[in-house]
């Protein structure tokens, strides 16, 4: 029987789900999986990106973690594909590769002033409170006013977590040095700016409601925002999601405020105009053009130009997804070119043989962790179907991969690895009756992986 080497990289939910689904999967084949992660530990944006007080999604973990421990994927961390190994490496020893790569920067916004000190992208804070290994320990919380750009689910989370007490944070997962950054935060107005009004918002009904049970936060809404057009209004009525959200603003809107020592504020109709410099370099205020609806369900500029004073700003407008060496990309989606899944040389239009994408890399950064099974899916029928278009490696046998591995000096970590990792940190957290506290420096990740 003829055998499919396979080479996934990224070890987010779409690697892991596309090697659940391929292994299986009705075929004429045999299979074995090689899982590449740049990371030390597995599990993508779910560990490094949903944020630590959800833990029902960071749950999620456990029904990836079945599929790693049922022991018929062999992983590789800390091995970054483009550095560690390379596409010649996979053909060499593989039929196939897919790209489960994800998107794991910020979109970028065009508006001058971006650049300041104090304006970040959302993935970078992120990226802090959720302790990955690769951005800097210590997160200056130094400004009384911060602003968060974006009408998403990353925006809400970006905004719940300044507005958040570090306290109430505390039962999670959080690194020490997450808390403490926390904790000395002088943070008290968190204000989220939309381009757009309530009723075209991105966010979703259980992300928002979450915001106005935070403990000592009061939401703050501003009644010029809530003078509905028609197009708004026949969203509201025929979309339950947009009146749900609707029925969750009109009840803050009718709260009392003036009690909290925090305030979240909602923004609408606020299109980004410039982050101001304080002269020195520093992020001063956050200049925006109040927009109005178009009577189409989109919005216009009104020409009244407005400024709030900031210390901070926050980009959460997008994902973005990173270019691969050797494997063509669409720069300006940010995604590898394919078609349901089957990676597209840009210039012939032709299928690149060998090459497959799943996840945020193949369809850009949308949609919640669930839709990278059903993109799995896809992927996967057409690795099956292709069998006549696979690579022919020289060295296939699974022992040749370590030994390349091994010669380059790559620390690499492994199943047996992640267990150790994910004991520790789960003894770290139990003295403290903590489900886990997370370990952040790589070295460290990597020493304790490898019981060093
Ligand atoms: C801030 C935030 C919060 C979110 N919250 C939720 C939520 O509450 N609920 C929900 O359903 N969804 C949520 N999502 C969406 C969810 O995280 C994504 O749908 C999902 O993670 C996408 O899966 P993926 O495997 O394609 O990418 P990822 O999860 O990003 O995984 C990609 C993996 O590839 C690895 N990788 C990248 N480049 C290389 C390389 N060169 N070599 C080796 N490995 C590499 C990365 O390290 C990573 O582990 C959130 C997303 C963000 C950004």
């Amino acid at each position: 029987m003829t055998k499919l080497r396979l080479a996934v990289v990224g070890a987010g939910p779409a690697g892991i789900y596309a090697s659940d689904i391929l292994l299986k999967a009705e075929r004429k084949f045999d299979v074995s999986i090689d899982l590449f992660e740049q990371l030390p530990a597995p599990y993508g944006l779910v560990r490094y990106g949903v944020a630590p007080d959800h833990p029902r999604i960071k749950g999620i973990i456990n029904a990836l973690r079945d599929v790693l421990d049922r022991g018929d994927i062999r992983i590789f961390g800390n091995v970054r594909y483009g550095e560690d190994v390379t596409l010649d490496d996979l053909k060499n020893h593989y039929n196939a590769v897919i790209f489960a790569t994800g998107a794991i920067r910020d979109h970028s916004l065009d508006v001058p002033g971006v650049e300041l000190e104090g304006s970040y992208g959302a993935a970078s804070f992120v990226n802090w409170y959720d302790g990955h290994p690769d951005v800097p320990r210590e997160w200056p919380l130094n400004h009384k006013s911060v602003a968060v750009v974006g009408n998403g689910n990353v925006a809400l989370d970006v905004a719940r977590v300044l507005a958040k007490h570090a306290d109430d944070l505390l039962p999670t997962e959080i690194p020490d040095n997450v808390y403490e950054g926390l904790q000395a935060s002088q943070v008290t107005d968190v204000h989220v700016f939309g381009r757009r009004g309530p009723a075209q918002v991105k966010f979703t009904p259980l992300e928002l409601r979450e915001l106005g049970e935070l403990n000592d936060v009061d939401m703050v809404l501003y009644e010029e925002d809530f003078d509905y057009d028609e197009a708004s209004k026949q969203a509201i009525a025929s979309n339950k999601q947009v009146m749900v959200i609707d029925r969750i603003m009109t009840k803050w809107r009718e709260r009392e405020t003036g009690q909290a020592s925090r305030r979240l504020h909602l923004h609408f109709y606020a299109k980004p105009l410039e982050v101001l410099d304080d002269g020195q370099g520093n992020v001063a205020a956050f200049r925006y053009e109040r927009t109005r609806p178009d009577g189409e369900g989109g919005v216009e500029g009104t020409g009244e130009i407005r400024e709030v004073e900031i210390g901070q700003l926050y980009r959460a407008i997008g994902y973005f997804g990173s270019p691969l060496d050797g494997i063509p990309f669409d720069k300006k989606l940010g995604i590898v070119p394919n078609h349901e899944g089957r990676v597209m040389d840009r210039k012939t239009n032709e299928q690149v043989h060998g090459v497959y994408a799943t996840g945020w890399i193949k369809r850009g950064p949308i949609g919640l962790i669930g839709h990278t099974k059903s993109d799995a899916m896809e992927t996967v029928s057409h690795i099956i179907n292709d069998q006549g278009n696979w690579w022919t490696p020289d060295s296939p046998e699974e022992q040749a991969i370590v030994d390349l591995l091994d010669e380059r000096g790559v620390e690499y970590t492994d199943l047996d690895g992640w267990h150790n990792l994910d004991a520790h940190e789960v003894a770290l957290g139990e003295p403290h009756e903590r489900a886990r506290i997370k370990v952040v420096p790589r070295d460290e990740m990597v020493k304790i992986s490898r019981g060093e």
